[in-house]
């Protein structure tokens, strides 16, 4: 292939490291992309330094080449989106995709306030087949001017993006409204009303009582791979496929993209595919935040997540309370529902769901979202009560407020 074409690339080097040092050293480092290429089924690989434009006119008569752009410099924002059909389902694959996208704009919004709507495109490619669901997404913020960047992917970005798998936690596990589902992988063969109650039973224990090890199922229901944002990590190109699978080419979704220029420019899909190259003309840094210079300790890291086991589906009991316990919850049941009236507020704390968490310890879901801490309604996060048995308070808890935060209600 190579002499058909001549030297398509400018250097060739048999290890990543050795290319790197080379590409340290170059004076061109804005024009010239680090690219992976493989060679046999065991996934081993040539790198290669060539001239982005000489390489996209190269790469564009290829066909399924098996290559990678090596994550280097600046960063846009990427997202690998898979799972194993064989083991699990997603409702509705393709809703999953909006609403992370969605929500993704949304906390970027909220985060950089120079930022608007209208400067948020993205870039969705599919490379799925019956026993896999792979996509990957590219966000890029281009603004009237120059384009925004994060300085690179395994610090910055990778900081904001596991801030975004908190708030994604959130959302799925505090929502009342439906998306949830379409977020979650649910496992084969195994009782979905099952597996929501654990997970429910996870999340409460996460944001209530911040035991960091419920996190670890939590995450990895979602079907984004968080373990992508590490130092020179190799990210596959935009129509390319795994040596040994050449079936699965990353194609382009123009359903699930929002770009500036036509579907049909082939090269400047390329163009926006290459993750630490900036699309347009002048760059400029994202600002450092402090909120995000120190990871608190609620982001755990990658070794975590991959040393912990799966964890088993548990069964709980929801009816095998004593009498003495019915009662004291019908009682409290009472309270809780004329709660608010009682402090003068027009509104019903009506109960939805009533869990126990521990012997005595039973946690009550109520409809309204009206927070009693910060006196006044949430916009989604729900509010709940806790109850134990054994004393005679009744706390009131909020996800929005979180997990050290609560009211006191002596009974
Ligand atoms: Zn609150």
């Amino acid at each position: 292939m190579e002499s058909e074409h001549g030297f398509w690339y400018d250097y060739k080097f048999h290890t990543l490291i050795e290319m790197l040092e080379k590409y340290g050293e170059s004076s061109s480092k804005a024009t010239d992309i680090c690219i992976a290429r493989e060679y046999n089924v065991e996934g081993n690989r040539y790198y290669y330094i060539i001239n982005k434009a000489k390489f996209i006119s190269f790469y564009r008569d290829e066909f399924a080449p098996h290559m990678y752009e090596i994550v280097t410099d600046k960063s846009a924002i990427y997202i690998d989106l898979e799972y194993d059909r064989q083991q699990c389902y997603v409702n509705w694959d393709e809703i999953g995709i909006r609403i992370i996208i969605h929500q993704l704009k949304k906390f970027f919004l909220r985060k950089f306030h120079f930022l608007k709507e209208e400067n948020i495109f993205y870039l969705t490619l599919d490379a799925s087949n019956a026993k896999k669901f792979s996509f990957h997404i590219v966000m890029r913020f281009l603004l009237t001017e120059h384009e925004l960047m994060f300085p690179n992917n395994f610090d910055s970005l990778k900081k904001y993006m596991f801030q975004f798998r908190e708030h994604l936690i959130q959302f799925t596990y505090n929502e009342v409204n439906d998306d949830a589902k379409h977020l979650v992988k649910y496992t084969k063969n195994v009782d979905v009303n099952l597996e929501n109650k654990y997970f429910q039973h996870l999340s409460w224990n996460y944001f209530c009582q911040g035991v960091e090890e419920a996190a670890i199922p939590l995450i990895e229901r979602t079907f984004i791979d968080w373990k992508v944002y590490s130092k020179n990590r190799n990210f596959r190109l935009y129509q390319s496929s795994k040596f040994g699978d050449p079936t699965r080419i990353l194609n382009f979704v123009p359903k699930l993209s929002k770009l500036r220029f036509s579907h049909r420019c082939i090269v400047k899909i390329y163009e926006f595919s290459f993750i630490s190259k900036p699309f347009s003309k002048q760059c400029k840094n994202i600002p450092a935040d402090v909120e995000v210079l120190s990871m608190n300790k609620t982001c755990l890291n990658d070794t975590t997540i991959v040393a912990v086991n799966k964890c088993k589906i548990l069964e709980f009991d929801y009816d095998d309370l004593s009498e003495q316990h019915r009662k004291k919850l019908e009682s409290i049941s009472v309270l809780i529902q004329n709660l608010a009236v009682r402090k003068g507020l027009n509104i019903d704390y009506n109960i939805t769901n009533m869990s126990k968490l521990s012997n005595n310890i039973y946690c009550i879901n109520v409809l309204e979202k009206y927070c009693l801490i910060e006196k006044k309604y949430n916009s989604s996060n729900r509010v709940y009560f806790i109850y134990n048995v054994n004393t005679s308070i009744v706390r009131f808890k909020c996800f929005k407020c979180g997990k050290n935060q609560f009211f006191d209600i002596k009974i």
